[in-house]
């Protein structure tokens, strides 16, 4: 049988149990789990699909060979290849344009899935802010320097592959 509360437990006893769980949180020695972002950030975490990095082999080159997988696999239709003859003796083509729509990327990993190269590869980075809608379609340059230090957090080798600088603009 439930026992019905007093009027004075349902009111002043609601409240004083309120101020009193608050009061505990107040306390120094209560854990704190707030994060002061941006300042602070979490650490990402292993596999976590965020922007794309196309990635370069030892000679600094890019290693994709245009060979369309990437945008055939794509759910979201967002990347854009046009392949060129290679400068290059070993291959045959090489992406003479590269671009992923970010805003209409639905970060799935397909494209790194299938890229038979390992040419390209998700990162984690989540946080690039940008003030317009083109601004979020990636060219091939922009992909490249897409956010080495991402990938340290949980493949070092990765990071050796991807020699540009930290892009300039955005949250990081
Ligand atoms: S992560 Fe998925 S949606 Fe985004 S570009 Fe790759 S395949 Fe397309
Ligand atoms: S990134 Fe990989 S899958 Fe996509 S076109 Fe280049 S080589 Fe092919």
């Amino acid at each position: 049988m439930i026992e019905e509360k007093s009027w004075f437990d349902k009111t002043v006893g609601e409240v004083a149990r309120g101020l009193a769980g608050t009061l505990r949180h107040m306390l120094p020695s209560h854990p704190t789990f707030t994060t002061q972002y941006p300042e602070e950030k979490l650490p990402v975490p292993p596999g976590y699909r965020g922007e794309h990095v196309l990635k370069t082999d030892e000679q600094g080159r890019v290693k994709c060979v245009a060979c369309f997988m990437c945008e055939t696999v794509c759910p979201a239709e967002c990347i854009k290849i046009v392949a060129g003859p290679s400068p290059w003796p070993d291959r045959e083509k090489f992406p003479a344009v590269f671009e992923i729509d970010m805003l209409r990327c639905i970060y799935c990993g397909m494209c790194e899935e299938a890229c038979p190269v390992d040419a390209i590869a998700l990162t984690g980075v989540y946080n690039v802010v940008s003030q317009s809608r083109q601004e979020k379609i990636y060219d091939r340059e922009r992909l490249l320097k897409n956010a080495p230090q991402s990938l340290h957090k949980y493949d070092p080798a990765l990071s050796s592959q991807v020699r540009y600088p930290l892009p300039s603009a955005g949250g990081h």
